[in-house]
């Protein structure tokens, strides 16, 4: 292998760490310290340790953190009424509901039912609407580590031609719109460059893919970015998370790493840093709800 890798994991540590750092000034000038509060329903094995991975997370930068683990057949009331609770608790400053939720639950209704200022996911409506607007109250997570994963290892995006792979609303369509945004003092992430959004009805992926300096693959098929695709030196993010006979492989063909300049790794790349934003966008809210809750 020729490229370099974009090392989400000791990237993830060094924010884990700064972060520490932050939340133990808040806890010594007399400040409680960040919660977050995870919703798991079910016994999705694929959920179940993203979520313990997220706990151990907040653990490991002196963050509250709560699981509530409810069964499968839960009825919509009973969730409801749980994010209601959480929504008023002060102690909690941030929710996470873990996706998929079982097919009889309303993702978008349950997503709406938290507190905005609590969505430290950011898949609420209004903040989806502020990011939109260039006024982010919290970045989506995975987005959000795709752009500090290139930042951190001095790859700049602003001029440059990006291709992203995917339109989801979790991961493609939010990132395009962080890419393409300018840069301003309440958004920060945002990356000044010209985006192309790659999708399903897209024609010619590889020509499209090759004109560009950094190409973001978030389309969940395996190995599918394969070299021709990809110009020489080009920098190459892989979002993918693909189970393949029994292991964990990326959107990206490892054979990439011959041409291009640098590759993230699957694992190891995208994942550890979408946890790392998941933190600070759980400490942001803390900080908001203090700021809030300040005599004007
Ligand atoms: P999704 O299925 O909701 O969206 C996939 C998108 O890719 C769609 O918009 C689709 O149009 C596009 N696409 C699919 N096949 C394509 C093809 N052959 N050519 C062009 N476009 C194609 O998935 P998602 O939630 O956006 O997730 C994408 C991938 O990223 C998945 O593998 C998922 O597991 C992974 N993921 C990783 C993280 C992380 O933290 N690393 C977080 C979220 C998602």
């Amino acid at each position: 292998m020729t490229a370099r890798l974009l090392d989400g994991k000791a990237t993830a540590a060094a924010i884990r760490e700064e972060l520490a750092a932050q939340v133990a000034e808040r806890v010594r000038r007399g400040l409680p310290p960040p919660g977050l509060a995870a919703i798991l329903v079910g016994d999705n094995p694929a959920s179940q340790l993203y979520v313990r991975n997220k706990h151990k997370a907040c653990q490991q930068v002196g963050m509250r953190s709560w699981i509530h683990h409810l069964p499968a057949d839960i009825t919509a009331a009973r969730l409801l009424g749980l994010i209601e609770q959480l929504n008023a608790d002060p102690h909690v400053h941030g929710i996470l509901v873990q996706l998929p939720l079982p097919p009889h639950l309303d993702e978008s209704a349950v997503q709406e039912a938290v507190d905005p200022r609590k969505d430290v996911d950011a898949f609420h409506p209004e903040n989806a609407g502020l990011l939109t607007l260039g006024r982010p109250r919290f970045y989506p997570c995975t987005p959000h580590g795709v752009v500090q994963l290139l930042r951190r290892h001095g790859y700049e995006t602003a001029g440059k031609e990006i291709v992203v792979i995917g339109r989801s609303n979790i991961v493609g369509k939010p990132l395009a719109l962080m890419l393409l945004q300018k840069r301003t003092v309440p958004n920060p992430a945002a990356g000044d460059a010209t985006v192309t959004i790659v999708h399903t009805r897209s024609q010619d992926l590889a020509r499209l893919c090759q004109r560009a300096q950094i190409v973001v693959a978030a389309a969940g098929v395996p190995a599918m970015i394969t070299p021709e695709m990809v110009a020489p030196g080009a920098v190459v993010v892989d979002v993918g998370i693909n189970a393949v006979a029994g292991r964990i492989v990326g959107d990206v063909h490892p054979a990439v790493a011959e041409k291009a300049a640098a590759v993230s790794p699957v694992p190891g790349g995208v994942g550890p840093m979408t946890i790392a934003m998941l933190l600070l966008n759980t400490l942001r809210a803390a900080q908001l709800f203090q700021d809030s809750s300040k005599p004007s």
